[in-house]
């Protein structure tokens, strides 16, 4: 088992702010949130990231139902960010599978607001990769 924070937390050798639990998965509170309520989502199991298993990643889908529907109830919010960073590249800095829930309320602009559309991007050469072979 690596030296792993969140695998620390879900053993409770480390405290956090636990909102949530099943016997797949533990969610608690960002301790650095980008909105109120912001909250991970974390297996039980340790896996790196969101792409390692299917199983894991499948394994924790009822928790995020749960925990969103209760962010939505219990913190009035509108809407909800749901996303995982998956390597360094992307923003991965905890190297143990966690899905950011993200409340999003009515009077604010959204994560995607924060996001630029990359118009040089060849559409046919990317198809071109990505496409079934016939
Ligand atoms: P990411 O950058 O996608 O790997 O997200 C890691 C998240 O973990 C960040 O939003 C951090 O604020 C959060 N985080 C790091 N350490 C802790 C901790 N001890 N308790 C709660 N959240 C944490
Ligand atoms: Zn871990």
């Amino acid at each position: 088992m690596p030296d792993c924070i969140f695998c620390r937390i879900v053993e409770g050798e480390i405290p956090s702010r636990r909102i949530w639990e099943d016997d797949a998965a533990v969610a608690f509170l960002d301790v650095a949130p980008f909105k109120a309520g912001h909250t991970l989502v974390v297996p039980r199991q340790h896996v790196s990231d969101a792409l390692e298993d299917a199983d894991v990643l499948a394994s924790i889908a009822p928790a995020i139902v749960a925990v969103g529907n209760l962010l939505r109830d219990k913190l009035d919010a509108d809407g909800m960010n749901i996303l995982s960073n998956v390597g360094e590249v992307a923003g991965q800095s905890v190297h143990h599978l966690h899905v950011h829930l993200v409340p999003r309320f009515a009077d604010d602009a959204g994560m995607m607001a924060l996001l630029t559309k990359d118009e040089t991007i060849d559409a046919d050469a990317v198809w071109e990769k990505l496409r079934p072979a016939q």
